[in-house]
Formats: structure tokens, sequence, C-alpha cells
């Protein structure tokens, strides 16, 4: 994957301004959220880019960008830094392509793609039945999506962080189902405690005035 990473994404590169570039965002509670943003780089046709690296298994959608809550964020913070709105994903596709290739050992016919035991190359009216010889050239794909962020889309990322902030400050936790499974990758450590009631793996806090 590094290989790839080197031969896909570097060449496209023309300046790395930043890399793990520390961002916060204060709210009016006297939090913050914090995040890192894995490169800023001035991009050949494209200028300065906010990016962000990610491994899938599941192919990004071409809109990904421009409805990224993370990627918006990060634009957010570092608009008038780096004086750009685009932002992109750097996706390592987590399948890996085999191309496998199927060489005669006796006559080099190129027999890739086909099931046939031995080389099943007819010369002078014979079939040759060499043995193949396998091989295998890897292959990583990677997506490299670049848009710019909708003022809309840092809009309302930017309400929804607002209203989070608000319901919490009042005491109100609402429950976002579509991530008790889907935690960075994971379970979210509340998941025993809504679907069980049980404080398996918390303990409890003090309170915060
Ligand atoms: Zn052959």
């Amino acid at each position: 994957m590094l290989g790839a990473y080197a031969e896909q994404v570097l060449p496209k590169i023309n300046k790395v301004l930043s890399v793990q570039e520390k961002v916060e965002l204060p709210n009016d509670n006297g939090d913050s959220i914090t995040g890192f943003v894995d490169l800023v780089a001035d991009i050949k046709g494209h200028g300065v880019v906010i990016l962000d690296n990610k491994t899938s298994a599941m192919e990004y959608a071409m809109d990904s960008v421009v409805m990224s809550p993370q990627l918006s964020l990060y634009l957010h913070i570092l608009e008038e830094k780096y004086n750009t709105r685009k932002a992109g994903f750097i996706v390592l596709r987590k399948q890996i392509v085999k191309n496998r290739k199927k060489i005669c050992s006796k006559c080099g016919h190129d027999g890739s793609g086909a099931r046939h035991k031995t080389c099943d190359n007819v010369v002078d009216d014979v079939r040759c039945h060499g043995e193949w010889t396998e091989t295998i050239d890897p292959k990583v794909n990677i997506q490299f999506i670049v848009d710019e962020i909708p003022e809309r889309t840092e809009e309302i990322v930017l309400e929804n962080m607002d209203n989070a902030n608000q319901a919490i400050k009042n005491g109100v936790f609402t429950r976002n189902f579509t991530a008790c499974s889907n935690t960075f990758g994971g379970d979210c450590v509340y998941k025993s405690l809504c679907f069980k009631d049980s404080m398996v793996n918390l303990c409890n806090a003090k309170e915060r005035k």
C-alpha cells in the first residue's frame, strides 16, 4: 500500500504544506473539537487542498467530499490560513487486485484468464500441454477525490455541531443509532449501556459543573 501511495499519490503533489496538523475548534461551553489533518498540499491541477487519508473496502462515492462533515470542519478551521476551499480524500482500497498471469513454460503462450490446466496453444495441429508458470502483479487501487466544500455543507455541519453542543450543555444526549456498530470501525463504547443497560467497560465520571 505504501508502494502504491508513492507511485500513485506522490507524483500529484507539487508541495507539502503540512502533515498531521493539529486543528481545534472551540465551542462556547469552553470545550473544543480536536482533529489532525493528514495532509495539506499544493496538488497539480487543483492548488492547495486539505486532504484526509482513508483505507476502505468500499469505493467512495464521487460526492463524498462535498458531503463530508469531517472535511467541512477541517476546511472551516483552515480556510483562512491556506486560502482555499478545496478538500479531498485519498482512499486506499483494501482489496488488492492480484493480476494473475499464466505463461506457458514451454512455448511462452499467454493463458491468463483462461481455465486450461495445461497450455492450450496449438502448434502444428498438436496441443502444447506445457506447464503454466504462474505469477501475480498485485495492484492497489487509490481514489483521489478533490472538490470544493460548498458553503451550505459547511453551514449545516457547524449548525449541527452547535445543536449538539447546546444539547450536551442541557444534559440531553440523543442516540445516534447509525454509529452503534460503526464507531471507528467497531462498537460504540456505550452500546452495552444503551441496549443492555450494562455498565460493562464503563465507569461513572465525576459530575461536571
Ligand atoms: Zn505452450
